[in-house]
């Protein structure tokens, strides 16, 4: 999952994206259709925007997808702006912050905190235990 924060950000991006869900969103569409639009479903180019913040619909057979669809973000019960929060310091964090802590910071419960930690970490396990071409395809699922 570390390829989600590959991209070296600043301190000022990273307060906003642990302040505002809406950045969060964009910063994945950004990240998933870095390449452009491809509808999962028809294979589609065209896309319009879709009804949540930052999804597009596809122009072909109206399927919308989200900016977290495929992410470990999907589905997430808490503000994805937390989501990230774990995230990255599970990925990037210099010192490793127990789920007490994460719970403590974000006002979170900490089970909430320690059953996404075990999410991350079984993404970043599942990772490490593919060979070069499977992650590349992961890779590619996960941001384009
Ligand atoms: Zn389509």
């Amino acid at each position: 999952m570390g390829h989600i924060f590959k991209k070296e950000l600043t301190d000022e991006q990273l307060n906003e994206l642990f302040t505002n869900d809406g950045k969060c969103y964009e910063f994945l569409a950004e990240l998933k259709w870095s390449d452009g639009f491809t509808c999962r479903k028809c294979g589609n180019n065209n896309s319009c925007p879709g009804k949540a913040p930052h999804s597009k619909r596809c122009t072909k057979c109206k399927t919308e997808e989200s900016a977290s669809a495929g992410t470990i973000f999907h589905n997430c019960k808490f503000p994805v702006s937390k989501a990230f929060y774990i995230a990255y310091n599970v990925c990037k964090g210099k010192e490793e912050l127990s789920t007490y802590e994460f719970a403590r910071r974000l006002s979170l419960r900490q089970m909430t905190c320690w059953n996404f930690k075990t999410k991350i970490r079984h993404a970043m396990e599942e990772m490490d235990s593919l060979s070069h071409g499977e992650k590349l395809s992961i890779q590619k699922i996960l941001t384009s």
